[in-house]
């Protein structure tokens, strides 16, 4: 089928990220979710990251113009209903996810393809609770969404051929490249990041290294981009625990143990840069490490 218009639920970090990208690949993008604000949020970063784009000379000013007329944004989530893709990038919890499922589907296209941009939650049992498993996969980015070259396809046990060939040419027209991944906790990125990010957790939590030195030794020691801590916070601390949970309870190894120290951060609402407080402390010119 083709696909021109694409209802994007969620517009947080990887919200925006999402539509950001489909509407400079020519898409007509609609953006949901719950406050104006976040909406507002959502498309001040989108011009911003585009202006920054355009200051590279990657996009031409007239493509940025173009892509932001393209993008919609609205608090009533059934208006995604006419649209032919809907990506679901709320919040990593299953029950946020499946209530949206729930609203949105009696309002959909027949035809319309169904996608979550879940970090780790089964993409056969958020199908499931459809009206159109077939119809369901995963359809996972990466942060941030405009830099990041990688898609994970995740295929449910149900997802069809042209459903999984339909999103497959859309990653081919964002110019992304995908991977494809079976539906197993965490898929294949996070089921190798998320424990590397947990045990950088323990190692500070056991006192073997601060912030700091963690950081650095897997940035120079390992050639890493980032430290892994750095990538926590970039991530959501949040997202990190929940993703932490999925693959402690689906694949029932105490090696996904979350380390405790996460697991307070995140009670504390220090959920990384998103917040502005994390493993580092982000409301300064410099990033300082709070531990
Ligand atoms: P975020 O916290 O930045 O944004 C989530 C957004 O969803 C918020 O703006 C929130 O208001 C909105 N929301 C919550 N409930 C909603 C509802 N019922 N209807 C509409 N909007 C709703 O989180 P994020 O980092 O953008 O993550 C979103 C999804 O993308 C998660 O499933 C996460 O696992 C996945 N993901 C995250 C990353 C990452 O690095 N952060 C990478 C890949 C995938």
């Amino acid at each position: 089928m083709s696909i021109q218009t694409v209802g994007i639920v969620g517009a947080g970090q990887m919200g925006n990220g999402i539509a950001h990208v489909f509407a400079l690949a020519g898409y007509d993008v609609v953006l949901n979710d719950l406050s104006q604000d976040s909406l507002n949020k959502a498309l001040a970063l989108i011009d911003k990251n585009m202006v920054r784009q355009v200051d590279r000379g990657s996009v031409s000013a007239s493509d940025k113009d173009a892509a932001q007329k393209r993008i919609s944004t609205t608090l009533t989530l059934t208006d995604l209903g006419q649209t032919d893709l809907v990506i679901e990038a709320a919040t990593e919890k299953e029950a946020v996810k499946q209530a949206i499922f729930e609203d949105l589907t009696p309002h959909l296209k027949p035809e319309t393809i169904l996608t979550s941009n879940t970090s780790s939650i089964s993409i056969t049992r958020l199908a499931s609770r459809t009206d159109r498993p077939e119809k369901f996969m995963g359809f996972h980015f990466m942060n941030p969404v405009p830099i990041m070259q990688l898609v994970e396809l995740i295929r449910g046990i149900a997802t069809d051929e042209p459903t999984f060939k339909a999103c497959s040419d859309v990653v081919d027209r964002l110019g992304k490249t995908s991977a494809t991944s079976e539906d197993f906790p965490a898929f294949i990125v996070n089921r190798i990041l998320m424990p590397m990010i947990n045990e950088a957790i323990y190692t500070l939590y056991e006192g073997v290294g601060s912030v700091t030195s963690i950081d650095t030794s897997l940035k120079l020691g390992a050639n890493h981009p980032m430290g892994p801590l750095e990538l926590a916070d970039f991530i959501g601390l949040d997202t990190c625990l929940a993703i932490m949970n999925v693959l402690h309870d689906g694949l029932a190894d105490t090696k996904y143990r979350p380390c405790p120290l996460l697991t307070k951060y995140v009670e504390a609402g220090w959920l990384g840069r998103k917040t502005k407080r994390g493993f580092y402390d982000y409301r300064g010119e410099t990033p300082v490490p709070t531990r």
